[in-house]
């Protein structure tokens, strides 16, 4: 099989795929390459790692490699079984399947033994400064840093040392391993780093077994070696600690073996959102959304809760690609994407969210229909449903007022508009309180005028079609109205301030929606087009008899509208 031509589609190779075609050309067996995605479980998936779950898995699919999921859990006081859990579910429902679940844990005991061979050959020792001090001999980029006094101490004393550390012995940050490099290399990252530390805390899954923990530096290029991962993909933070990890590789290298090449793309960044799990765990903590999985939030979970697909978030991904160098990428695409999919998939529904009643004041009382109405224009397998009209109908506040200048093309007193899917009315009168407000719009309709019934007078144009609900057919739903997190494009951006301090107050907006009775039956998760309004789905707080909405997104890019004005 020719697996360079696999990968020529329509889309240029991106330089990842350049650097793998190379390896092939050059000899590569393909039948050696191996991906893997890494991620720490110490939070949720987030957008960003899409974007590198799509890349690794992505690889997979065009390669015909294997993927490796690998929990990278050498960090007992920030990890937990939850993360784990979450992690895997949101990789399901990307829609990708991993070769192997593995964890950096089961290594512990080879990762261990290697340690101890290299405090033999005298590539390791114990050093028993305290942190500071350690930080303060590692010197600046244009000075050299000093050696530490324990530098050269003897094998046996390391080895001891390093039994006692291992077996909780000694207390936290009396002891780190390190590697003996170079305090004077000019990457400060090779100035002997640390390879572990000593921490009394128990791992979610090795218990107390182990009291020493191995650094990332350490664990994460031996953990590649293990797996035999052929091509090793991380964010560009770690180019400097490519150096490290090939360092540490020829350390523990057996020849024949698939040596793990690590090479490094640009992280995602979204405008007006946060990317960090610290941050997004802090988000949860002080409550400033009800969970990660708050359909705010950038987690796959919250997005997956407010509406968006797996296809809408792949497709995300694939339009952003990989690059080189870091940019900040608008939040508007992601919509976008979302927008574009569920136009396809989202059955259309009537709702109205901003209600104001409308009677029809010759249409008979006792009188109801039940109008075909078409379930997805853009579908034609999705069919048609029936919906009721009768004399007494919602619509949205906004779709009137009671004069209008030629622009409006919605309902005014006097003018025409089409309810859709039923008649053509025309605004007569208007109850208001004493104070002003509007209580009832008083219409009539032409009877004839009924869509899709082939009269002359249904196939009238008039300028506005308006969505309507029956009231007393409706169903009541609560309706959740997500804006962004964030005001500002780039609140991770400014080193003197908080990022909570840039929080959107008005982020969420509860209110009540009327829905067509077809709504009843639905479902979590479901996801459908309120007509004029946005797509929405059906969110799990839903119960039976209370429906919860999400608004998804809205139809069109309210900000960037905002933006041009
Ligand atoms: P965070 O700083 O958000 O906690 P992380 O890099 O510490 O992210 P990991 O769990 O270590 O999170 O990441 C797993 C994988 O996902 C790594 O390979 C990492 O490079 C990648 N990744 C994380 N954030 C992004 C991002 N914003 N864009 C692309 N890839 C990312
Ligand atoms: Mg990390």
């Amino acid at each position: 099989m020719n697996f360079i031509n696999m990968s020529e589609e329509k889309k240029p190779l991106n330089f990842i795929e350049h650097i793998i075609n190379e390896d092939l050309k050059a000899g590569y067996d393909p039948a050696k390459l191996k991906f893997r995605f890494p991620p720490e479980p110490n939070g949720y998936l987030h957008i960003g790692h899409a974007k590198s779950i799509c890349l690794n898995f992505g690889l997979g699919e065009q390669y015909n490699a294997p993927v490796n999921l690998r929990f990278d859990d050498t960090n007992p006081i920030k990890e937990e079984q939850e993360f784990v859990d979450a992690i895997k579910r949101d990789i399901k429902w990307l829609g990708f399947e991993w070769a192997e679940e593995c964890y950096a844990s089961d290594y512990f005991q080879q990762l261990y033994e290697w340690a101890v061979q290299m405090i033999k050959d005298g590539d390791a020792y114990v050093d028993s400064q305290p942190s500071s001090a350690i930080a303060e001999q590692k010197g600046t980029p244009t000075r050299p840093g000093t050696n530490s006094p324990y530098r050269s101490r003897s094998v046996e004393e390391n080895l001891m040392l390093f039994e006692k550390m291992k077996n909780g012995e000694t207390r936290e940050g009396e002891h780190v391993l390190r590697a003996k490099i170079d305090m004077a290399h000019t990457n400060m990252l090779m100035r002997d780093p640390v390879m572990y530390r000593v921490l009394h805390k128990s791992h979610h899954r090795t218990g107390n077994k182990w009291m020493i923990y191995p650094m990332y530096d350490w664990a994460h290029g031996e953990s590649d070696y293990i797996e035999a991962v052929s091509h090793s993909f991380c964010t560009l933070e770690f180019v400097m600690h490519r150096e490290l990890y090939e360092w540490f590789l020829e350390k523990v290298y057996t020849q024949g073996d698939v040596k793990p090449k690590q090479r490094e793309f640009a992280r995602l960044n979204l405008s007006y959102t946060i990317m960090s799990k610290r941050k997004l765990a802090e988000l949860v903590r002080q409550k400033v959304v009800s969970s990660w999985d708050d359909p705010r939030m950038p987690t796959i979970s919250g997005l997956r809760r407010r509406g968006y697909t797996p296809a809408s978030i792949r497709r995300f991904a694939e339009t952003i690609g990989v690059a080189k160098r870091e940019n900040i990428i608008d939040v508007s695409l992601l919509e976008f994407c979302a927008r574009e999919d569920l136009n396809k998939t989202a059955p259309r529904v009537m709702a109205v969210l901003d209600p104001v009643k409308l009677v029809i004041t010759n249409y008979p009382e006792d009188q109801e229909e039940w109008l075909e109405a078409e379930n997805n224009p853009e579908d034609d397998s999705a069919g048609f449903r029936k919906v009721p009209f009768s004399r007494e109908l919602y619509i949205e506040r906004e779709d009137f007022k009671e004069s209008a200048n030629r622009k409006f093309f919605r309902l005014s007193l006097g003018k025409e508009v089409r309810l859709k899917n039923a008649y053509i009315i025309k605004g007569e009168d208007v109850v208001k309180d004493e104070a002003g407000n509007i209580l009832e719009i008083h219409c009539t309709y032409d009877p004839n005028s009924r869509s899709g019934s082939g009269t002359p007078e249904s196939q009238r144009k008039v300028k506005g079609t308006l969505h309507w609900v029956s009231i007393k057919h409706a169903v009541e739903a609560e309706v959740r109205l997500y804006d962004r997190l964030f005001e500002v494009e780039a609140p991770d951006g400014d080193k003197d301030q908080d990022f909570m301090s840039f929080l959107n107050p008005n982020s969420l907006e509860v209110v009540r929606g009327y829905l067509e009775p077809s709504m009843a039956e639905a479902k979590e998760f479901e996801q459908y087009q309120f007509q004029r309004l946005g797509y929405f789905n059906v969110d799990p707080d839903s119960k039976e008899g209370a429906l919860v909405f999400n608004r998804t997104v809205t139809l069109r890019d309210s900000w960037a509208k905002m933006a041009n004005s």
